[in-house]
């Protein structure tokens, strides 16, 4: 299959036009986020993700992508994402509780359930929509919903959504965790978390959580988007890693991260599940998956289970880089993970860090606020199974230069 290269956009740009009256305060915004350096550029990629990438025209080892393993760009994805198109068409056509649900789709919630070693899995639109909808179906008014401090923006607009009570419990602190659901009314508990914190690098304690839950009787949901595909002997994630399947109830994930194609889903008991079905609004009022994500999706499961070597050389690489970052005196924060953050403090400092890191060859993302909170600005390295030694030796070689800078 002959894949030609995406065409670049050539229009003119558009001459710029004063905002309508009523849009006029959008402008004041945009200023008061350029002035505390939060402006955030929108580049534009060439090609595929892969261990580089062509960013505005400059070819730079890629430390800012979620393709931990490589799968992204990978032409057997393609090719079976081409297949489910051939055979089921590009659009799904309607929700999947009305002509939706394709052979494909259900072919793929059964790989995911059986990955996870659990009854039944839905899949959403995109992660985002899996826990903002899950979380919501499951609390309510009179409820309490108890959620990490550094929980996810689809965690936290889940919550919202619920209209539930919200406590925020410190990062971590089971102790502040059980003082809350002691304090808990008569209404359901739900504990949220994220398992592997993307901004932080740090691991959820997830045996803590779920002590917890069963202790309270509440319910645990752990968003594990970052630890799909990269933990677990099977690659199902940091419940699966840790034995820990019996206590979380409520198990999410992506397929756009590890997986390399895109979507979100939700696995549990099979009467979870159903009421899911009747519950999830992002899941009933949203188009299914074109065939061809799942067609995809669906490859990169098959891919998990045929190449465990890959998530092992990531994390036995994740091991050795973060202890050579951590030896030259920088602090990288976090547990052993495939992301490594490295705390800068101000926005500021990150982004000129990062633009040190890239006249270096090197792409490494700054994460500014409101990804992290205020003053913890930091540059994330994201590290891919597809990433040589020589690309390893290079961005340790990089921070270490700027960590003697000081
Ligand atoms: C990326 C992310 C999501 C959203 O997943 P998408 O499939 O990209 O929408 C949800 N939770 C966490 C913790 C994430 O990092």
């Amino acid at each position: 299959m002959a894949c030609r290269p995406a065409p670049s956009p050539d229009r003119p740009p558009r001459p710029a036009t004063p905002l309508p009256g009523p849009l006029a305060w959008v402008d004041d915004g945009l200023d008061r986020l350029r002035q505390r350096d939060l402006i955030r550029p929108r580049r534009v990629r060439s090609g595929r993700q892969g261990r580089e990438v062509d960013l505005d025209g400059r070819r730079l080892v890629n430390f800012g992508s979620n393709d931990y393993l490589g799968y992204a760009g990978d032409v057997r994805l393609t090719k079976a994402a081409s297949r489910a198109a051939c055979a089921e068409g590009f659009g799904a056509g309607a929700s999947p509780l009305v002509s939706g649900h394709g052979t494909t789709h259900a072919a793929l919630e059964d790989a995911i359930s059986r990955l996870l070693d659990v009854d039944a899995a839905l899949v959403f639109p995109s992660g985002f929509a899996a826990n903002a909808a899950t979380i919501a179906a499951l609390a309510g008014s009179g409820d309490l919903i108890c959620s990490d401090a550094r929980n996810h923006a689809s965690i936290i607009d889940g919550c919202r959504l619920s209209r539930a009570t919200v406590a925020i419990y410190p990062h971590r602190d089971l102790a502040a965790l059980d003082r809350l659901l002691a304090g808990a009314g008569p209404g359901r508990r739900l504990i949220v978390s994220d398992t592997l914190f993307s901004m932080d690098g740090t691991i959820a304690p997830l045996e803590g959580l779920c002590e917890l839950a069963a202790r309270h009787g509440a319910m645990l949901l752990v968003d594990e988007a970052h630890a799909t595909g990269v933990f677990g002997p099977r690659g199902a994630g940091l419940v699966e890693a840790r034995g820990c399947a019996d206590g979380v109830h409520v198990r999410v994930g992506t397929l756009s991260k590890a997986l390399g194609t895109a979507g979100g889903f939700v696995a549990g008991h099979r009467l979870l599940v159903q009421w899911l079905e009747h519950a999830a609004r992002g899941w009933i009022f949203s188009t299914a998956h074109p065939p061809a994500v799942a067609g995809a999706a669906l490859r990169a499961i098959e891919l998990l289970g045929e190449e465990p070597q890959r998530r092992s050389a990531l994390l036995d690489a994740a091991a050795e880089v973060r202890e050579r970052i951590v030896r030259q005196g920088i602090g990288a924060d976090g547990d052993t993970t495939q992301i490594i953050p490295v705390v800068v403090g101000s926005a500021a400092a990150a982004v000129g860090l990062a633009a040190r890191l890239s006249a270096a060859g090197l792409f490494v993302p700054a994460i500014r606020p409101p990804s992290v909170p205020e003053g913890r600005s930091l540059v994330r390295v994201s590290l891919s199974w597809l990433h040589t030694a020589a690309d390893h030796d290079r961005l340790t070689a990089a921070l270490g230069e700027h960590a003697r800078a000081g």
